[in-house]
């Protein structure tokens, strides 16, 4: 029987590490969901989760539900089946959005995006110009790809949509960016923005939502699609959210508060500048096993490199499950399978949520050992390249401080 001691290093890219303290917090007995306590602690949590979606205009409104959920409820309030959307390409999950899209009966179209490279917007606006009719009615763009580690162009696709001058809504999936690094709804003016609980907001699966601004809400009322669990309408009154359709997740609610009062005490931007050290760190080490023909960082372009989290290339012929097989079994390395097509030919290192440069570099240390006992190719020193990002990246800051 294999025993395992010590630190387990849980590096998924969501779930993620849950603090001690989020965890303590849930661990609270039930109260009624209707009475004046638990009303006072979801009014202040999704007011608070507000400012961490950088919005003023929109409301947010939360399911018991897994991300899957949200994406349900995005297109089963604003659109009517038949209506047309389009999706831009990012890979597994902006797939799988587009799924749900078509299940409810409505016309998707994809905007395809090479691999390995961020969603273009000159070809989204190229698209659009082209509809004159108006048919989109909405543009979907996933920002952070958690299946490639890639970042898309959510403020440069809406300078896009309005060069094209085009009434899309605009659908953004923060999943995998939100509390990681910067999204801003309102300033990028992003009608839906669809939120989960188990990445940057460091609590358990469980919980989504979306935050849905005026235009968003008007097309709700428009929409003439069949809704259940979904309707926003009997859970929204005067713009913000007074009930759930059933019980409410109560405990997620009393982890939200602690999870949000965790990111103000760290400061918001410092917790991106922190996940940026992090991915910077990652990047480094992941380069210097390159050498030599090894691994990749998956985006070809770096400034499309996600700060959540790393998805590695493997060199041909070689098995990425083979790897995080290794790395979880021989040194407690908890590695993100690569998704859809991407199976066995990538692992992802999660570096969002709760964590710090001495955990990332255990980790990647034991990913250095398991990549030479598969006998995969590959640089030596990646982790002291990582520990020689993280002393860059702390110079700038204390420079940065100094100026
Ligand atoms: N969107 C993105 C970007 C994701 O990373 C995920 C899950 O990892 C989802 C949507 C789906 O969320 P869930 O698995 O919670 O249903």
């Amino acid at each position: 029987m294999s025993v395992t001691r010590g630190w387990q290093f849980f590096m998924h890219p969501g779930p993620t590490n849950i603090p001690q303290r989020v965890l303590q917090a849930m661990a609270r007995p039930a109260i009624d969901f209707t009475g004046p306590q638990f009303v006072a602690l979801r009014d202040a949590c999704l007011e608070r989760l507000k400012a961490v979606l950088k919005t003023r205009e929109g409301f947010v409104i939360a399911y018991a539900a897994s991300g899957h959920g949200a994406w349900d409820a995005s297109i089963a309030n604003l659109f009517s089946p038949g209506d047309q959307v389009l999706v831009c390409q990012s890979g597994f999950f902006s797939e799988a959005w587009a799924k749900t899209a078509a299940h409810y009966g409505l016309r998707v179209e994809v905007l395809p995006t090479p691999e390995r490279r961020a969603v273009d917007p000159g070809a989204l606006e190229e698209r659009l110009s082209r509809d004159r009719a108006g048919e989109i009615k909405a543009v979907l763009l996933v920002h952070n790809e958690t299946s490639t580690g890639m970042r898309h162009p959510v403020a440069e696709a809406r300078a896009a949509i309005d060069r094209a001058r085009h009434p899309a809504l605009y659908l953004v999936d923060t999943i995998s960016s939100l509390a990681s690094f910067d999204f801003r709804m309102d300033e990028w003016q992003i009608d839906l923005a669809v939120g989960g609980s188990q990445k940057g907001l460091m609590l358990p699966p469980g919980m989504s939502f979306t935050a849905v601004n005026p235009r968003a809400w008007a097309a709700a009322q428009r929409s003439r699609a069949t809704r259940r669990y979904w309707d926003w309408r009997p859970m929204i009154e005067n713009g913000r959210q007074v009930r759930f359709c059933g019980t409410a997740p109560i405990p997620y609610f009393y982890g939200l508060e602690v999870a949000l009062d965790m990111l103000e005490e760290e400061g918001l931007e410092n917790v991106f500048a922190r996940h940026r050290r992090l991915a910077q760190a990652t990047r480094a080490c992941v380069r210097a096993w390159g050498a030599s023909g090894g691994p990749e960082v998956f985006p070809l372009e770096p400034e499309a490199a996600s700060d959540s989290l790393t998805a590695v290339l493997m060199p041909p012929g070689h098995d990425a499950d083979r790897v995080r097989a290794i790395a979880e079994s021989r040194h407690s390395v908890a590695l993100g399978r690569g998704l859809g097509s991407l199976q066995g030919r990538v692992f992802r290192i999660g570096h969002m949520g709760d964590l710090n440069a001495t955990t990332l570099l255990g980790a990647l240390a034991g990913i250095e050992l398991a990549l030479a006992e598969a006998g995969v190719p590959h640089g030596p020193g990646g982790v002291d390249a990582a520990m020689r990002a993280l002393r860059a990246a702390g110079e700038r800051q204390t420079e940065a401080a100094l100026a």
